[in-house]
């Protein structure tokens, strides 16, 4: 394991809650916390953390805006705030990312573009949204601006690509809207496709500017094996991957399965998992847009089957239509990977109730330094 690194924006940016502790006490207080909230189903097994747990995430944002002294900033907002702490390094995102942020912060200067002014709704550049893959190699650049008209425009674009030739597409995102979401509706593409591609556990996926993808590549294989271990997919299976985003986990798994199905509410994420699976020539995978539990009921009713349900909700876990619309359709096994262990523990605790068992329980660390913990869960009748 690597040394202990500290960072100096600890305080003021609130990203990484337990930095303050040696990663090691890091993996030992997220354990405490799992075993507190969902010990009594059953052992925990003890967290899978990583071998160098910096510089992890795929994907990085950063806010511009003016200092006291009316310089250029570029860093993180400091968390519950709109005020932006200066950050050029950061121990937990990918350093290239952070580099080209910084060569962007520098080209404004150059070439007398102004960043967005929050308060009056005026000037141009809002975030910098840079996204890699760590295996291919690919690196998609978004810039959001305040609005349409880019100023020296190409110029801008051959001056970055003359400084970051890795780069391989450039994207303009207009967000004019007074709001704390960082994209905006409309984006153009400057330069290349507009999206990168990147592997996943042997299988490629098309990354575009606004669909989820898990931020931490390495630990994401680790935590997907772990999944499949615990799904133990037969040939002649159906399975269901819930909440299944752009497909990752269905496809995965559509190579044990004799059949798969993804259920997902956000219709571009069902589109990319469509592309997704096209790109891997996968044929015994569909994807169905639409409410998980609402489907589920539906199946239940028409008296379809499942074998295997994987379930990947948001942090606010499951709900109960979904989980009575489970118990009716009686896979013969649940995989539950979940972001929240406290929402974790109230579904467990429902599906204990109604003739589930919890056998296994892995929690993994995905974001390392951050008080955030990811746990996958295997449940059997
Ligand atoms: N399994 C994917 C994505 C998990 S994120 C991966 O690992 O990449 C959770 C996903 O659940 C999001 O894509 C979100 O759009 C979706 N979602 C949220 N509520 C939903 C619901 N009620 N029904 C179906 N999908 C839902």
């Amino acid at each position: 394991m690597e040394t202990t690194k500290k960072c100096p924006h600890y305080k003021k940016c609130g990203g990484c809650q337990i930095h303050n502790l040696e990663y090691r006490d890091q993996l030992d207080f997220k354990m405490k916390k799992v075993v507190r909230l969902v010990g009594r189903f059953h052992h925990v097994e003890y967290i899978i953390g990583m071998d160098n747990p910096y510089h992890y995430r795929n994907k990085v944002q950063a806010a511009f805006g003016r200092d006291k002294q009316n310089r250029i900033i570029s860093g993180v907002y400091q968390s519950s705030t709109h005020r932006i702490v200066p950050v050029d390094e950061c121990l937990i995102e990918d350093k290239k990312a952070d580099e080209i942020i910084v060569t962007i912060r520098k080209l404004l200067k150059s070439f007398k573009l102004k960043t967005f002014d929050d308060n009056r709704m005026t000037g141009f550049l809002r975030h910098v949204l840079v996204k890699r893959g760590f295996l291919s190699g690919e690196i998609m650049v978004v810039l959001v601006t305040g609005s349409e008209e880019f100023k020296s425009k190409r110029s801008f674009i051959n001056a970055l690509l003359s400084r970051h030739p890795e780069i391989t597409t450039i994207v303009q995102n207009i967000n004019n809207k007074r709001t704390s979401l960082v994209l905006g509706q409309k984006s153009i593409v400057l330069y290349g496709d507009g999206v990168i591609k990147e592997q996943l556990c042997g299988y490629t996926f098309t990354i575009s500017p606004k669909a989820f993808y898990q931020i931490n590549p390495v630990q994401t294989e680790v935590l997907y094996n772990k999944a499949m271990e615990f799904a133990d997919i037969k040939k002649s299976d159906i399975v269901i991957d819930a909440y299944c985003g752009t497909g990752t986990i269905g496809i995965i798994a559509s190579k044990y399965a004799g059949q798969v199905v993804g259920v997902e509410l956000n219709k571009d994420a069902v589109k990319d998992a469509k592309k997704n699976a096209a790109i891997n020539n996968i044929e015994n995978i569909n994807f169905v847009c639409a409410d998980a539990g609402r489907y589920m009921v539906d199946i239940a009713y028409e008296g379809l089957k499942a074998d295997v349900v994987i379930m990947d909700p948001p942090r606010a876990g499951s709900d109960v239509r979904f989980l009575k619309s489970l118990v009716k359709l009686s896979p013969r096994k649940v995989v539950y990977i979940s972001c929240n262990p406290e929402t974790l523990a109230r579904d467990l605790m429902f599906l204990s109730k109604n003739k589930y068992k919890v056998r296994k329980i892995q929690p993994v660390d995905m974001f390392p330094h951050t008080e955030h913990i990811e746990t996958v869960v295997m449940l059997t009748k």
